[in-house]
């Protein structure tokens, strides 16, 4: 991905899988970082195996205030497992945490 703001690669600092228990579709909630200006982003990764024949994956990324995206990181970080899709943790039964979306940043299919 790149920075809306300087065009510099971006990087995932945390991803949080989790997959719902009705649904076969993986959502993965993550934390971004652009090293080059500092811009923060969150962004929700949506893997939809509903279509065996499509698997497009679904990347939604917001801007987000620097003291909420530090904050949610370090509540993020407890999480002991954070691949693990059942992972029952306090984080996983919390996700997404609230107040987290910003204005739209990018809405690709990877
Ligand atoms: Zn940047
Ligand atoms: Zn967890």
């Amino acid at each position: 991905m790149k920075c809306t703001k300087c065009q510099n690669n971006i990087e995932c600092l945390l991803s949080i899988s989790t997959e719902d228990e009705k649904l076969p579709i993986e959502t993965s909630y993550q934390w971004w970082e652009c090293s080059a200006c500092g811009a923060k982003y969150y962004a929700i990764l949506e893997d939809d195996n509903v279509n065996l024949f499509d698997d497009r994956l679904l990347h939604k990324g917001y801007e987000v205030e620097e003291k909420t995206w530090q904050k949610t990181l370090a509540w993020a970080r407890q999480c002991p497992d954070e691949s693990n899709t059942s992972c029952k943790c306090n984080v996983h039964n919390d996700m997404p945490p609230a107040g987290f979306y910003g204005a739209s940043a990018w809405y690709t299919y990877d």
